[in-house]
C-alpha cells in the first residue's frame, strides 16, 4: 500500500475512534463502576486476565451492593472479551471499556467496547475504575501527529528531542565544561574571559551539532523547532546562527524555561502551547485558503455532499476537506419503481425521514432506505480513488465557513469536471 493510502486509512480510523470516544464520554456511572483498561502491545493477554481476576476479587470489598455487582459484571464482561485474543494484543495495543451506565429513570445499561490498534501505541498498562470512562489518553493519540524538534539549553547543559503528537521523546543530552564566572587566582582577567567565551562557543556548536544530526534528515517532515532556555542563552544560540540554515528557518519560537534537563523539554512544550496550537490551525488554514483560491479562480473546487461525492466517484478530487465538527448521516433511497437513487444528508440525532423519488415521484419506504455515516461514506470512496482526506477545525473563520456555508464537505480538484 502506498504511503498516501496508509494516511487515508489512518484518517478513517481516527474518525471512527473519535466517534466511539464521543459516545463513551457521554456515559456516566451512578457510582465508581466504569472500568477502563489500556493495554500496550507487549503486555501478555494472560497478564491482563490475571489483573482483571485480581480486581474482581478485590471488588468483593466494595460496600455498596449495587456498585459491587456493577464493577464485577464489568470485569466479567472484559474477561469474556479478552478470550478472543491470543498471547499478545494487536499492534499498538488496545483499550477496553466496560460498565453499567445511567440510562435514565434509575435504569442502567451495560456497555462494553474494545478499541484495537489505536493510531499511536498505548505506552503503559493502566487500570482505571471511576464514574466515567478514561478517554483522555486516546483523545491525545487522535490529535494530528505533528513532528517538532525540541532544544533546551543553558551554558551548562542541553537536551534535544522530539515532540510527536503529544508525546515528548528526549533523545540526546550534553553538558558543558564552561567555567563559572569566578576565575582562579593567578589567571589574567582577560585570558579568563576569552577562554570562557571560547568554551561557550564550543558548547553551542556541540548542541547545534546534536540538533542538526537529529533534525536535518527529518527537515521535510518537521512542522517546526522550539528552542527553550534562560535569557540570554537561547538568544545567543539562535542569533549566533549555530543551527543548520534550513533548521534556523523552522524555528517557530523561543521560550523561557527554568530547567534544561529532560523536564525542561516538557516545560518547553507547556510554554509553547499557544504557538503549537497556532501551527496546528495554520495547516488547516492553508488548506482552506487553497480551496477558496480555486473556488474564486474557477472550476477546481467543489462543495456540498452531493457534488463532492460525484467528483470523488469520478476520481477528480485531489484533497477532500471535511469539517471536524460535522455529525451527519446520509440516507440513500433506492426507488423500487424506477431504480434511481436519491441521497439525503441528515443530522445524526434525527430519525430517517420519508422520501419521494425525485425522478418519478414514487414514495420510497423508510424501511428500504440505507443509512450510514456521511463522513465514512465519502472517506470510503476517497480511499478507492487515492484522494487525500483532511479534517478541518472550526477554530478559524474559513474553517467555520466550511461547516456553515459549504455543508461541511468540500474538495480541491485535480482537473475540472463541470460538476
Ligand atoms: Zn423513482
Amino acid at each position: 500500500m502506498s504511503q498516501e493510502g496508509d494516511q487515508d486509512h489512518s484518517d478513517r480510523k481516527k474518525y471512527e475512534f473519535r466517534k466511539v470516544i464521543e459516545d463513551l464520554k457521554n456515559y456516566e456511572g451512578s457510582g465508581t463502576q466504569l472500568v477502563t483498561i489500556y493495554v500496550p502491545e507487549d503486555r501478555q493477554v494472560s497478564d491482563v486476565v490475571a489483573h482483571v481476576t485480581q480486581e474482581h476479587s478485590e471488588a468483593a470489598n466494595i460496600k455498596s451492593k449495587q456498585t459491587r455487582t456493577n464493577v464485577q459484571d464489568a470485569l466479567t464482561s472484559i474477561k469474556d472479551r479478552l478470550r478472543y485474543y491470543d498471547t499478545y494484543p494487536p499492534d499498538n495495543g488496545m483499550v477496553l471499556f466496560s460498565g453499567a451506565v445511567d440510562a435514565g429513570g434509575g435504569q442502567t445499561d451495560m456497555v462494553t467496547k474494545v478499541l484495537e490498534s489505536p493510531p499511536q501505541p498505548v505506552e503503559s498498562f493502566r487500570y482505571h475504575c471511576d464514574s466515567d470512562f478514561l478517554t483522555e489518553p486516546l483523545e491525545e493519540m487522535l490529535t494530528d501527529q505533528g513532528l517538532y524538534g525540541l532544544v533546551v539549553l543553558d551554558r551548562r547543559e542541553a537536551n534535544v528531542g522530539w515532540l510527536k503528537g503529544k508525546r515528548i521523546e528526549p533523545v540526546k543530552s550534553a553538558s558543558s565544561l564552561v567555567p563559572g564566572k569566578q576565575r582562579k587566582g593567578g589567571q589574567s582577567a582577560q585570558r579568563f574571559a576569552r577562554l570562557r567565551l571560547e568554551a561557550i562557543d564550543n558548547f553551542y556548536q556541540e548542541v547545534a551539532g546534536m540538533a542538526n544530526d537529529l533534525f536535518v534528515p527529518k527537515r521535510h517532515e518537521l512542522e517546526g523547532i522550539l528552542v527553550g532556555g534562560p535569557s540570554p542563552t537561547k538568544e545567543e544560540f539562535l542569533d549566533g546562527d549555530y543551527l543548520h540554515h534550513e533548521l534556523q528557518d523552522s524555528v517557530i519560537g523561543k521560550f523561557d524555561v527554568s530547567y534544561t534537563d529532560e523536564s525542561g523539554l516538557r516545560e518547553l512544550v507547556d510554554n509553547a502551547e499557544d504557538a503549537l496550537a497556532d501551527a496546528e490551525v495554520m495547516k488547516d488554514k492553508r488548506e482552506m485558503e487553497q480551496f477558496f483560491k480555486e473556488l474564486n479562480a474557477g472550476d477546481l473546487a467543489t462543495y456540498g455532499f452531493e457534488q463532492t461525492r460525484r467528483n470523488l466517484v469520478m476520481g477528480s478530487v485531489e484533497t477532500l476537506l471535511i469539517s471536524e465538527d460535522l455529525r451527519k448521516d446520509v440516507v440513500s433511497y433506492e426507488c423500487a419503481e424506477c431504480g434511481s437513487t436519491d441521497r439525503e444528508v441528515i443530522d445524526r440525532r434525527h430519525s430517517t425521514p420519508g422520501h419521494e423519488c425525485s425522478d418519478c415521484g414514487a414514495e420510497v419506504a423508510t424501511a428500504d432506505a440505507e443509512r450510514e455515516d456521511a463522513i465514512e461514506h465519502l472517506i470510503e470512496i476517497a480511499e478507492q480513488r487515492g484522494t487525500e482526506v483532511k479534517f478541518i477545525s472550526t477554530d478559524f473563520e474559513k474553517g467555520e465557513q466550511l461547516y456553515d456555508a459549504f455543508g461541511g464537505f468540500a474538495g480541491i480538484l485535480r482537473y475540472s469536471t463541470g460538476v
